[in-house]
């Protein structure tokens, strides 16, 4: 639907510029040095004491005096219709049989002569008499000024009209450089006026304003300076002469035609040499049919509309982007290769558009993906709450029997030691052991319930570590004797710093019951702690069943554990890394990790010693939560 309404416009204005960009930015045909521009200019009358239009006497001497150079052809484009309205006497006495005189011995020694006439409203204004026996045909310069831009610019020439071929087809065809029938390339005909028409092709820089304009433009030489011999004879030879009015004295012969405003200001002279020019070389060109132009626009609309609503925003611009500039650049480099005429307006409005048409859908379909994510969010969110109260609740709940449990077994163990029987007494342990498990398990889910409704506050004192890791210690040392393991202890002298001692406890004893845990009987585990810069360092190590890199990966998320044949068979909740990194984090610290299988882990915690100091005093008491 875009590509059908952009096709409906034309944007001719945009499209004239960016006709104008390839026709004078890029790499320039050179001007055919054969073509010879003769000009009436302002030293022709200031020395021939005249005034513009000049009298056909001199004319008429000008024609006798280039006999002698033997150019190729000679296009005379001067108004004789003005001339004559100037001196109407000079045309039938001597002169106007003298010109016609010299043009037919121009045409014996094979030089191509044509007069070039103007175009009124409907028909050719030929030349007055006698002057009209002479070759004529329609010279006219054809400024775009309705349909194509409306900016008075020449971009294409009048090959034929009315069936009759124009000046310049005319004097290529006497050349020989066309057919008899044969039209430049690129020609189109328009039914309205019965003609036919071709865009032709400006060569180098065609201003008269640069300082060497033969360097750049076709080579110019002064009316009067023929007249009066001041050429070389071999000067002339074999060129292609155009003659016509180069004057800034008179405003109607000197009709300027900027080629783009700023930068080329051409006499009609100078567009006559670059039509014919054109027609020789054939470089006229091609416009491209408009099936194609429409297919490039509804391709880069497309690829535009489909990178928008389906990439990534970035990504988007770039290949929108990137897209605009392969599109220029191709389209340039056919038109000056090629002489291929895309246009460009479409498709590039068409990527322009289609792009703000595009994010704005975009960004409401994101605003909805957001918002239903937003929405799942809430709704995970609640369920995870009731899981977390559901799960408080019945630990809670659990808590109590399970002690009660324990208790009596242990009551029982006791006062029945003597009377009952061995294996009785071994399933009574059992019964107690189970029941620690079972505890040990429900304050986990009960801490674990504490982070996640953020109920955890920490109560900071000022604390020796290192009386905490022994507490621990004394508690594990039976564990560590019946399994024949060494607890080798190295702490060095540390100052107290703030922390939360029940915190900190429980991620020591974590460590050493891990330690213990998951190393084999008769081995040993070494815990240290030192002061290390601003960190207080503790490390548990042991020489247990480690761990390979692909289990450590997710050893601090929570109900994590490693699956291997040992960890089955010992119990653990999967959540004692997990609120140890918690905890530690808490206290703005952090927890390292090492392992190596079947060799052992290390465990280090760092407890910053300053921050604590800072944290205790930042906040205040009712807010010290995390
Ligand atoms: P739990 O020990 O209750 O299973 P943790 O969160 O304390 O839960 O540990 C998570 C997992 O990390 C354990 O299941 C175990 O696989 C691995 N792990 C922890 N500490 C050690 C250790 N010292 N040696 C080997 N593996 C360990």
């Amino acid at each position: 639907c875009l590509t059908a309404l952009l096709l409906n416009m034309d944007f001719h204005y945009l499209e004239a510029k960016l006709y104008d960009l390839r026709m004078s930015k890029g790499f320039q045909t050179q001007p055919y040095l054969n073509i010879a521009l003769i000009t009436l200019d302002d030293k022709t009358t200031k020395e021939l004491n005249n005034s513009a239009p000049l009298p056909l006497h001199f004319h008429s001497q000008f024609l006798e005096a280039i006999e002698k150079f033997k150019p190729k052809a000679v296009g005379y484009l001067v108004d004789f219709n003005h001339v004559y309205q100037a001196n109407p006497q000079l045309f039938h006495r001597e002169w106007g049989n003298r010109f016609i005189q010299a043009a037919k011995r121009l045409e014996t020694q094979r030089t191509i002569f044509l007069l070039g006439t103007p175009f009124d409203v409907t028909e050719e204004v030929t030349p007055p008499l006698p002057l009209n026996v002479l070759p004529h045909s329609i010279a006219i310069i054809h400024n775009d000024g309705n349909v194509f831009a409306e900016d008075k610019i020449t971009r294409r020439a009048l090959l034929s009209l009315y069936g009759r071929s124009a000046f310049h087809l005319e004097l290529t065809r006497k050349l020989g450089f066309l057919g008899k029938e044969e039209l430049p390339k690129g020609s189109f005909h328009v039914p309205t006026v019965d003609g036919n028409y071709f865009f032709f092709r400006y060569h180098g820089s065609t201003s008269p304003l640069k300082d060497k304009p033969r360097q750049y433009s076709y080579p110019r030489y002064s009316f009067v300076d023929i007249l009066k011999n001041r050429i070389p004879i071999n000067a002339l030879k074999n060129r292609i002469l155009l003659v016509g009015t180069l004057s800034s004295d008179n405003a109607s012969d000197f009709a300027f035609t900027p080629y783009s405003k700023s930068s080329f200001a051409n006499p009609k002279l100078v567009i006559h040499a670059n039509i014919l020019d054109s027609m020789i070389h054939k470089d006229g060109i091609i416009p491209v049919p408009s099936l194609i132009n429409g297919l490039i626009t509804f391709i880069v609309t497309s690829a535009v509309l489909l990178w928008i609503m389906t990439s990534t925003p970035l990504y988007g611009v770039f290949a929108t982007l990137i897209l605009a500039f392969a599109f220029i650049i191709t389209s340039h480099a056919l038109f000056q290769l090629r002489g291929l005429w895309i246009r460009e307006s479409q498709p590039l409005v068409g990527i322009f558009v289609s792009y703000y048409l595009a994010v704005p859908y975009r960004l409401i379909r994101e605003y909805k993906k957001r918002w239903d994510y937003q929405r799942k969010n809430e709704l995970l969110t609640q369920v995870e709450e009731l899981k977390t109260n559901f799960l408080s609740l019945v630990t809670h709940d659990l808590k109590t029997p399970v002690a009660r449990i324990q208790g009596l077994a242990e009551v029982l163990l006791r006062s029945s030691a003597e009377t009952i029987t061995a294996r009785d007494r071994e399933s009574l342990k059992h019964i107690i052991q189970s029941t620690e498990e079972l505890n040990h398990f429900i304050t986990s889910i009960l801490e674990l319930s504490k982070l996640e409704s953020n109920d955890l506050h920490l109560r900071f004192e000022s604390k020796d570590i290192n009386q905490l890791i022994e507490r621990s210690i004394e508690s594990f040392k039976a564990q560590a004797r019946t399994r024949s393991i060494k607890l080798l202890v190295h702490l060095e002298p540390l100052f107290p710093i703030q922390l939360d001692p029940s915190l900190i406890f429980k991620v020591i004893n974590n460590l050493i019951d891990n330690a213990l845990k998951y190393s084999l009987s008769e081995s040993e585990i070494h815990i240290h702690s030192k002061e290390e810069n601003d960190w207080i360092v503790i490390s548990v190590k042991d020489k247990g069943i480690g761990m390979t890199s692909d289990e450590r990966q997710n050893l601090f998320t929570r109900f994590y554990r490693a699956k291997n044949d040992m960890t089955a068979s010992i119990p653990g909740t999967g959540l004692g890394l997990y609120l140890t990194k918690y905890f530690i984090e808490a206290h703005q610290g952090r927890v390292e990790a090492e392992s190596e299988k079947n060799r052992g882990s290390t465990f280090r915690i760092f407890l910053p010693i300053r921050t604590s100091l800072v944290m205790q005093q930042d906040l205040p008491k009712e807010n010290r939560n995390v």
